[in-house]
């Protein structure tokens, strides 16, 4: 379980620091104080192993000051072995707040985060009202800031209601706060609208995350339309239902040039069209989920529902696609499209329950099961898609591991080897068809200025593999 507390002080000692954006892969003594990155000292590996031998320096708390008032805590960490990085960054999570508490809370939906090693978060509108007001945003923001867990900021609907008619008010969305717009759950269908909204969005520098699906092409099914579906006898999910979006909306921002970004990109044909799009300088991004760099449709085929989702899971030859797509760059960020829903609601069965699972606090060793484990890359590319690649794609600025930086950091144990199960989550729902899996690396703390979310527990001992 994590802990969440206030530190005046901070020392993470012998920790490999990897910061992207510096370029830094390095073992250094990094201490925070008052919220502020205060020394990044580099040690000798020789250093580190002396002192371990010497002292046993593990995790500690400790009061310095003398009168209550006065008091200054310091958390100081043996980190040898672990990794620091600046915070993680996930731009497409259901925080389900409000509407659906039943399923998740701001509350809820932002310790899981901290557990994940999250140090910020974008929900998706599609809660009950749609944030599509200045009230909307407010309200998620005023309520991130109470649970104060996780930095927050809210992605708005590209239209009224997420009605597909009317665009929002973009303007004075990005004044109250939000981040980007996004009808996420279904797509813009109608192209005049889309033409209006992306002129709109250009006009004031905002992005439009898309959830790429025409429901006409899409409407009744539950899987992706493959071997799986066929065998079951499921209605499946047609795949040109999101390549033809992503195919139109390529076209209008060819002729707009507004800011464009996709959202769970699970196809062979759309990453191709995406890394197109790029080569010929149109100003488009692109993400994959966790899932989808590691199932396909046979996850379905025990009729196990938390495999249930959209975009689906699709074939081995797009996972494929999709890791060959982040590692050349086509697709800029793993993002996780966290869905909570209650078991009464996945135990529907396949035609009738509602799609999509939890990734908050699986995110990071799924994706280095996909593309750390299969040799295809290292942490810092992993750190980089969870961190300047999102950022880079809200146009947010990323704090970097350096003196004089506010503390946005996230530490990370990349041996840690734990089963996903109920017991060992933090989000009010545990929809995942990982769930009985072994994973390995894992968050255990997350630090944004004096906040620090802590794992309390050490890491189990456990099988290596499902
Ligand atoms: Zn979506």
């Amino acid at each position: 379980m994590i802990r969440i507390e206030r530190f005046d002080e901070i020392s993470l000692l012998g920790v490999r620091v990897i910061d992207p954006l510096m370029r830094l892969d390095a073992v250094a003594d990094v201490v925070v104080r008052r919220g502020v990155i205060e020394t990044v000292t580099p040690v000798h590996t020789a250093e580190v192993h002396r002192r371990s031998a010497q002292e046993e320096l593990n995790s500690e708390v400790s009061d310095s000051g003398g009168e209550a008032e006065a008091r200054s805590s310091c958390l100081k960490i043996n980190a040898r072995g672990l990794i620091l990085c600046p915070g993680l960054a996930d731009i497409h999570v259901h925080l389900r707040e409000p509407g659906f508490e039943h399923k998740e809370t701001i509350g809820t939906g932002c310790r899981a985060a901290a557990a994940g090693g999250f140090t910020f978060v974008a929900p998706m509108p599609n809660t009950k009202p749609a944030v599509d007001s200045i009230e909307g945003v407010r309200y998620a923001l005023d309520r991130a800031a109470q649970e104060d867990a996780c930095e927050v900021g809210p992605i708005a609907a590209i239209t009224v209601g997420r009605e597909g008619r009317v665009p929002a008010d973009f303007a004075s969305l990005l004044t109250a706060g939000a981040v980007a717009f996004s009808d996420d759950g279904v797509g813009v269908e109608d192209d005049a609208v889309m033409a209006d909204a992306f002129r709109r969005a250009r006009d004031v520098g905002a992005v439009l995350i898309q959830h790429c699906e025409y429901r006409a092409l899409s409407a009744g099914g539950v899987l992706h339309k493959g071997a799986v579906a066929a065998r079951r006898g499921w209605p499946g999910l047609d795949l040109r239902s999101e390549d033809a979006m992503i195919e139109r909306d390529l076209r209008l921002c060819r002729g707009i040039r507004a800011r464009y970004h996709v959202a769970h990109l699970s196809t062979a044909t759309g990453v191709e069209l995406v890394r197109r799009a790029k080569e010929d300088g149109l100003p488009v991004t692109a993400e994959v989920t966790p899932h989808h760099l590691l199932l396909t449709d046979e996850a379905c085929d025990t009729g196990d529902t938390n495999a249930k989702m959209h975009p689906p899971l699709r074939t081995a030859a797009d996972v494929e696609a999709c890791r060959r797509g982040l590692l050349d760059g086509t697709i800029d960020c793993v993002a996780t499209d966290h869905a909570p829903h209650t078991a009464e609601e996945k135990a529907r069965g396949m035609l009738q329950a509602p799609p999509g699972l939890i990734g908050l606090e699986t995110a990071v060793p799924l994706v280095a099961r996909a593309m750390i484990e299969t040799g295809l890359a290292d942490w810092t590319a992993l750190i980089r898609w969870f961190t300047e690649g999102p950022m880079r794609v809200l146009g947010r600025r990323l704090h970097a591991v350096a003196p004089r930086q506010p503390a946005n950091l996230t530490l990370l144990d990349p041996a840690a080897t734990w089963k996903v199960e109920p017991t060992a989550l933090h989000s009010r729902s545990f929809n995942t068809p990982f769930l009985g899996w072994w994973l390995t690396g894992r968050a255990v703390l997350t630090i944004v200025g004096r906040r620090v979310a802590r794992r309390t527990e050490a890491p189990a001992e456990g099988p290596r593999g499902k």
